[in-house]
């Protein structure tokens, strides 16, 4: 099996048998968690901690209930009561946590960065639930098990990511997993919300949205960040659904089996049309969000086992 990694705070660091390994496990977490009995002992013993810093339904109920399946003690820190708010920094705020020794720590946090920071100062595994525009690693590899299960494979697909790219953790993420996994990317939006450095990427870029969707396999929206927006990027929401929203007759530009995802939380009738968004046999939207359970218990199961190695490898030394 092949994972080395001490930490989850990006895509960028994972070799590709690494996301396969992760994927793999995670294949095992799903049909547990279909079945009576949810119950997994791999976080037995430890404890993990998630502190987010910023907004998250999906997310942090997702980790919770990951690691409450795998028996591990989770403890959610409401950042927005906590020092934080008093004047403390971040790391002085890991730091304290770390003193309790925790053995996972889950953190979302609005700077890109500030995730990679705060893994630095403390002695346990840090997983990355989003910092600010960098990365959301749980997700790319929730999208990317929710695509091989739909599609039968996960390499050689044409798969569009489609409105705000530029201030989307989301799109970065899977940009990079779906590369490292040999897959074909476009990118549909505004030149307003791509981000600068765009042929830097290796994608293919497209401005017409019925053009961007010919023949993909993937079609994959994305919400519109305004809380990273400081400015007009787009004329009006209405004028955006009419270029860039996902309706019927965009989508049938795309592969007839082509399907739909959305990371959430939707703005239906912004970049999405409510019907396409429910239609069972073209939306996964509700399937990522079951993945999304099964990866994280797949990624902090892999962690413990290098962080309990670890630990007794410096026992032995
Ligand atoms: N939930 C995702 C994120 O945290 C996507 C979004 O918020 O639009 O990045």
């Amino acid at each position: 099996m092949s994972f080395s990694q001490t930490h989850l705070l990006g895509i960028e660091p994972l070799a590709a048998p690494e996301i396969s390994t992760i994927l793999d496990l995670s294949e095992r977490y799903v049909y547990l968690n279909r079945s009576n009995m949810k119950h997994g002992d791999a976080l037995a013993g430890l404890t993990q901690i998630n502190m987010f810093f910023e907004n998250s339904t999906r997310t942090q109920a997702s980790f919770e209930l990951a690691g409450k399946r795998l028996g591990a003690d989770v403890m959610n820190m409401g950042m927005q009561a906590s020092s934080i708010k008093k004047g403390e920094t971040l790391i002085d705020t890991a730091l304290t946590l770390n003193a309790m020794h925790p053995d996972l720590l889950v953190v979302r946090h609005p700077h890109s960065g500030a995730v990679d920071l705060l893994a630095q100062k403390v002695n346990c595994a840090v997983l990355n639930a989003g910092d600010g525009r960098h990365e959301h690693p749980t997700q790319a590899l929730l999208d990317a098990l929710t695509i091989r299960r739909a599609k039968g494979r996960l390499h050689r697909l044409s798969i569009a990511i489609c409105g705000d790219i530029a201030h989307s953790r989301v799109a970065r993420s899977n940009i990079l997993l779906l590369h490292k996994m040999e897959n074909r990317v476009r990118l549909i939006g505004p030149p307003t919300l791509m981000p600068s450095g765009i042929s830097d990427f290796g994608v293919e870029v497209f401005e017409d949205m019925k053009e961007g969707l010919r023949d993909v396999d993937v079609v994959m929206m994305l919400r519109l960040q305004k809380e990273r927006m400081d400015g007009g990027f787009i004329p009006s929401e209405r004028e955006y659904y009419f270029r860039y929203g996902l309706d019927a007759e965009k989508l049938a530009y795309a592969k007839d089996d082509a399907i739909v995802m959305h990371p959430g939380p939707m703005n239906r009738g912004v970049e999405i049309d409510g019907e396409i968004a429910d239609d069972i046999n073209r939306s996964v939207i509700q399937d990522q969000v079951e993945m999304g359970v099964a990866v994280r218990m797949a990624a902090m199961d892999l962690l413990a086992r290098n962080l309990r190695a670890n630990r007794t490898r410096e026992v032995m030394v």
